[in-house]
């Protein structure tokens, strides 16, 4: 039977059940969280793993048994912390390894070369943190974090794509794509995964619901991927909002896209990237229970069937983990 590494160790791919592909359990600046952590864990670790394990358990109490947490290099991936989360909440907790930069890269690797890809310091990165371990934790990450953005596909970014497609490549582990939308850039980032030798069908078009183009949607399937409409309850000015998110959905849906399509909120539990409260106070629905208390029940009245719920709550998520190579 395939598994897959999690916090607590290998899980059953069938057993993984409803999933959320794309939230994150803590994002911290590491150097501040080490020499200055009045600024940046606002209060006591302790208070902010209870405010985090006390979101998390409310996600387990809908009825979600697995969360991927896309936390990368540059967010601050604290192996410490989710263990602790994931030792009070029975949940299956699946972490990453990838980079969460748009075109800057840390100098240790800019002052590499970068050829040939399987010795670039990027690829060596991914692939320790997929079959070593995240720091000396011993949690393996099963994802591969990229990020494309306003900058587009810099020299950087491309390096970073190219390595994470090596990645996946040898191992399997499957990529979640953070991409900007709106610049209708994906086709040109799936090339480059395919010409990397990436199973395309084990690749999440990250954020793909900020954007009702149906055209571009439909495309990113059609070649292989799966859509992340993972932003449910960020909506971000100049994305979609709520109502017309659900309505895509359910036009794909109607069309045969539901084995195309993964629900997620990108949610951050905890950050220190602004005040304590302040995404609260703008985003109010930005919170891990969303897609459960709200959009589930918008689905279903705009007559998505529960059987297209289940393929993309929990049919579409474990099929990213298929190709595992042991
Ligand atoms: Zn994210």
């Amino acid at each position: 039977m395939p598994t897959v590494e999690t916090v607590r160790g290998p899980v059953p791919i069938t057993e993984l059940g409803p999933t959320l592909v794309h939230e994150h359990l803590i994002s911290i600046s590491t150097e501040f969280a080490k020499f200055y952590p009045e600024l940046s864990w606002a209060g006591p670790r302790e208070d902010v793993v209870d405010r985090v394990t006390a979101q998390v358990q409310a996600v387990r109490d809908r009825g979600i048994t697995t969360i991927l947490d896309c936390t990368a290099f540059f967010h601050g991936r604290d192996m410490d912390f989710v263990r602790e989360v994931n030792d009070r909440v029975d949940i299956n907790i699946i972490v990453s390894t990838g980079i969460y930069t748009f075109d800057f890269l840390p100098y240790h690797v800019a002052h590499r070369p970068s050829s040939p890809v399987a010795d670039d310091m990027l690829t060596r990165m991914f692939l320790r943190d997929i079959t070593v371990g995240i720091g000396d934790s011993g949690i393996k990450a099963q994802s591969i974090k990229v990020a494309t953005d306003v900058e587009g596909i810099t020299a950087n970014n491309e390096r970073i794509l190219r390595a994470a497609a090596f990645a996946s490549a040898e191992t399997g582990v499957p990529i979640t794509a953070h991409t900007h939308p709106a610049d209708g850039i994906g086709t040109r980032i799936q090339e480059i995964f395919r010409d990397g030798g990436v199973d395309l069908r084990t690749v999440v078009m990250g954020h793909s619901g900020d954007k009702t183009d149906l055209d571009y949607l439909r495309t990113l399937m059609d070649n292989g991927s799966v859509i992340g409409s993972d932003r449910f309850g960020l909506y971000l000015p100049g994305t979609a909002t709520l109502e017309e998110r659900v309505d895509v959905i359910a036009t794909l849906c109607d069309e045969g896209y539901a084995d195309r399509i993964a629900l997620s909120h990108d949610s951050v539990m905890f950050s220190d990237w602004g005040p304590p409260g302040r995404a609260a106070q703008y985003f109010p629905t930005w919170v891990p229970t969303h897609i459960s208390d709200v959009v589930l029940p918008a689905l279903r009245e705009r007559g998505v069937t529960d059987k297209n719920i289940e393929s993309m709550l929990v049919t579409v998520p474990a099929s990213l983990f298929a190709g595992l190579m042991a």
